[in-house]
């Protein structure tokens, strides 16, 4: 099957696939507190999983590959998955909420994982509980501490919200002072069910101003294709960046495609349209026109969503997907 343009093999290099949409934290922002899960017979199974990246790498393009989820260390099969994933060539990355890494850690990287994305909101254990609805603050940090020492390239993913956790963003900025760490500050984006209103997003200027107004601050050079803008305190041994979804989108060098654990194609994170290409490779259908057409139907910004900015937040929370964060795969 060739190239399905060239437009597509320059401007799409990285493919997320979520491997699992159930996860054992319930994150207010990510979760509702209703939630239903698939059923296993619904999943791609780790088979599948191979064969749809395979073919993405082979022959559209892709480079990188992101597991995530839902949690994707509730999957049993995730080593194999990985061992999959790491025979191909491509930068491979898994994002986690840490919860369960001390089960899989060494696993994973004997399996070439070699990038891994933690999510950490919070130093406050009291705080943890009410934001992911669950306990297990002090095994998320010990097993934060285990893939640094296992070796692993570990970035911090806080989600900054307002009047939640803002009062924490110079204290994860210090973790970077002495260790190799990337942290990554996120906008708190709307998802279907995540109760996101404008007010609460601490924009990428407030937290750039907070950082600004303590220390020195350089910037570093992004990748083209990155979402995330990042910077270095003067002198410190890790990074920091921001992920700038609301204030700052950044879709016109989004190069990001999604599968959801169901093995549906999405050309955004905020889409409202997606593309079933599990039941077409169950079908033995030609995958090329399916996935073709849903790269040509990528809207020009945030999925055709309006600019979330204050005055469209009812137009946005009335566009969303019905989708919550957790069934995409971040
Ligand atoms: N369970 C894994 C984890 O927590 O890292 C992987 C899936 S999670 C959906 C992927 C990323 O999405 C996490 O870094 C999480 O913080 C982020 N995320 C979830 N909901 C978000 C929201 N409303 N705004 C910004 N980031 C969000
Ligand atoms: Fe689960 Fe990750 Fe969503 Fe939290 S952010 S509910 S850990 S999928």
């Amino acid at each position: 099957m060739p190239l399905l343009t060239d437009r597509f093999a320059r401007t799409h290099r990285s493919l997320r696939i979520s491997i699992v949409d159930k996860c054992d934290l319930r994150c207010t922002y990510c979760m509702p507190e209703e939630q239903h899960f698939l059923h296993r017979d619904k999943l791609m199974t780790r088979g599948e999983i191979r064969t749809l990246a395979a073919l993405f790498v082979g022959e559209y393009g892709i480079t990188k590959v992101r597991l995530t989820g839902g949690e994707p260390l509730m999957r049993p099969d995730v080593v194999e998955i990985v061992r999959d994933m790491a025979a191909l060539p491509v930068k491979l990355g898994l994002s986690t909420n840490g919860m369960r890494l001390h089960l899989f850690a060494e696993k994973l990287k004997e399996a070439g994982l070699q990038h891994l994305n933690i999510s950490l909101d919070t130093f406050d254990a009291e705080r943890f509980r009410q934001l992911s609805r669950r306990d297990g603050h002090g095994r998320i940090l010990a097993n934060i501490e285990q893939a640094l020492e296992l070796g692993f390239h570990v970035k911090l993913n806080m989600v900054v919200m307002r009047g939640i956790n803002d009062d924490e963003l110079l204290r994860f900025v210090g973790l970077t002072q002495h260790r190799n760490v990337h942290v990554r500050f996120i906008e708190f984006m709307p998802f279907a069910g995540n109760k996101w209103g404008r007010e609460r997003v601490y924009t990428y200027a407030e937290m750039l101003g907070r950082i600004g107004s303590v220390h020195a601050v350089e910037k570093l050079d992004d990748d083209p294709h990155s979402t995330a803008k990042a910077y270095r305190v003067k002198g410190w041994k890790g990074t920091f960046a921001v992920i700038s979804t609301v204030t700052e989108p950044f879709c016109g060098s989004c190069d990001r495609l999604r599968l959801t654990a169901e093995g549906k194609m999405r050309n955004c994170l905020f889409a409202r349209e997606e593309t079933d290409l599990l039941t077409a490779l169950r079908n033995g259908d030609d995958l090329a026109p399916l996935v073709q057409a849903n790269v040509w139907a990528k809207h020009k910004m945030l999925g055709g969503l309006p600019a979330f900015q204050p005055d469209t937040q009812q137009e946005v929370l009335h566009g969303l997907s019905t989708r919550p964060m957790v069934s995409i795969g971040g």
